[in-house]
């Protein structure tokens, strides 16, 4: 198991020596945790002492232990009042949260209620009645139960804002404010982000007490001894060609594939639907029960290629994912950070794979990418496109010759066997 995120600057520190309790380092022992990952190292110690800290740092780093490994620690095991709430941007990374969450406190189980929409309300009032010590949920459906008088923040002594900037993009600020007023304000707050845009830091400081900083941002940059990074320039005509081709090539055992717009995605679904059982794809507005079932056969390993946009694709963190493409280079530099550490995950062993599909006009984009990720991306070539070597400077891809009529070859074509 991988143990820090940069392979170059290995965490210097044990996790006994974070001020951790023996039956903790036991649980970390057995889910075979050997190292803290470097926010952890430098996260925990702070949100131990009961300071308020922000934390920069992606996910696929670590950072949910970071924050929860302190929160286990600290919680009255015997009060069965809400005493811990997480808010994150999306369903998924709620779900993966409390995931964490129950692993980690495997020696010593707590209740954990996830508190999404698009699951029926009336189970988590339900759950909640019964007493929930961990709250995690996205922030709109965490509103609609405090309306309903069934959640109550009155005992929270810990909140955690997790992927605070990501929040804000989605317009959840007015929400997490009313969210934040109604929890005590002797509470320790922390927050996690992987950017801190000024409305970040604007939320820190009026929210929170003289916060510690932890900047972990450089971790969040894939490093090219985790993830082999290519850009391929190509036509927008001929993308769905080439994404093709280069899946017959690489034959992922599990690819991700990247669109800017939910409309991409269903465009890109809906050539391959029909012809290839095992793929699927995530976007925000698909029913919470297809969400589910596709991320459980995305992990299971049934779906084989998932197409996904940014907000969903960001909280996928499947071990499996051998390869990333980004069929439209994302619009922000982080989201490429996000994007491409999907594929060289802190609990895989794999080294990750990433190509992203550039057009012509799109090279300052992916300058400044580079320039971001300190990284200048190699060009990927194809066999037949070796042919041109020869005779001419290097052709771009789309300079190719591509037969005028493609099928989608066999499933059996793409994907290496397991
Ligand atoms: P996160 O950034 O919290 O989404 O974590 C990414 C993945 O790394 C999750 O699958 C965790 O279970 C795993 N992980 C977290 N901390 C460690 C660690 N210290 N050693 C090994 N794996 C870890």
């Amino acid at each position: 198991m991988r143990l820090s995120v940069n392979p170059s600057e290995p965490s210097p520190r044990r996790f006994s020596d974070l001020g951790l309790s023996p039956s903790t380092l036991r649980v970390l022992e057995h889910i075979g945790y050997e190292t803290p990952s470097p926010i952890q190292a430098a996260f925990i110690p702070l949100a131990l002492s009961g300071r308020d800290a922000t934390g920069q740092a992606r996910t696929g780093t670590g950072k949910t232990a970071a924050f929860m490994l302190p929160i286990l620690e600290r919680i009255d095991h015997d009060s069965s009042q809400t005493q811990a709430l997480v808010l994150g941007p999306t369903r998924e990374l709620s779900e993966q949260v409390a995931e964490e969450a129950r692993k980690l406190s495997a020696g010593h189980p707590c209740r954990i209620a996830v508190l999404v929409g698009g699951r029926p309300i009336r189970q988590q009032m339900s759950d909640l009645q019964k007493g929930v010590q961990i709250a995690v949920g996205t922030p709109g459906r965490v509103i609609d139960l405090l309306r309903r008088r069934a959640l109550d923040l009155a005992h929270v002594k810990f909140v955690i804002l997790d992927e605070a900037d990501r929040m804000l993009d989605i317009g959840f600020r007015p929400d997490i404010e009313k969210i934040l007023r109604c929890c005590p304000s002797e509470r320790q707050t922390l927050l996690l982000s992987a950017t801190m845009p000024p409305p970040v830091e604007r939320l820190a400081k009026s929210y929170m007490r003289d916060p510690q900083r932890v900047d972990l941002s450089a971790d969040g940059i894939a490093p090219s001894e985790m993830i082999d990074q290519y850009f391929a320039t190509v036509d927008s005509d001929r993308k769905f060609r080439l994404l093709v081709r280069v899946l017959a090539k690489e034959k992922p055992s599990q690819a991700l594939v990247f669109t800017r717009t939910k409309r991409g995605a269903e465009q890109l679904y809906r050539r391959f639907k029909g012809r290839l059982p095992k793929v699927a794809m995530m976007m925000g507005d698909l029913p919470q029960v297809v969400r589910d079932r596709t991320m459980r056969q995305f992990r299971n390993g049934e779906i084989r290629l998932l197409i996904a946009t940014d907000v969903v694709g960001r909280g996928i963190d499947v071990s499996g994912i051998s390869h990333i493409i980004n069929y439209d280079i994302p619009e922000y530099h982080d989201d490429y950070v996000h994007r491409v550490g999907r594929a060289g995950r802190l609990s895989s062993d794999e080294k990750g794979w990433a190509l992203t599909f550039v057009t012509r006009e799109q090279g300052p984009q992916l300058t400044a990418i580079e320039k971001r990720i300190e990284l200048l991306l190699n060009e990927y070539t194809l066999d037949e496109f070796q042919a041109y070597r020869p005779q001419a400077p290097r052709p771009h891809v789309d300079d190719m010759e591509i037969e005028p009529v493609y099928e989608v070859p066999d499933e059996a074509e793409f994907f290496s066997v397991a």
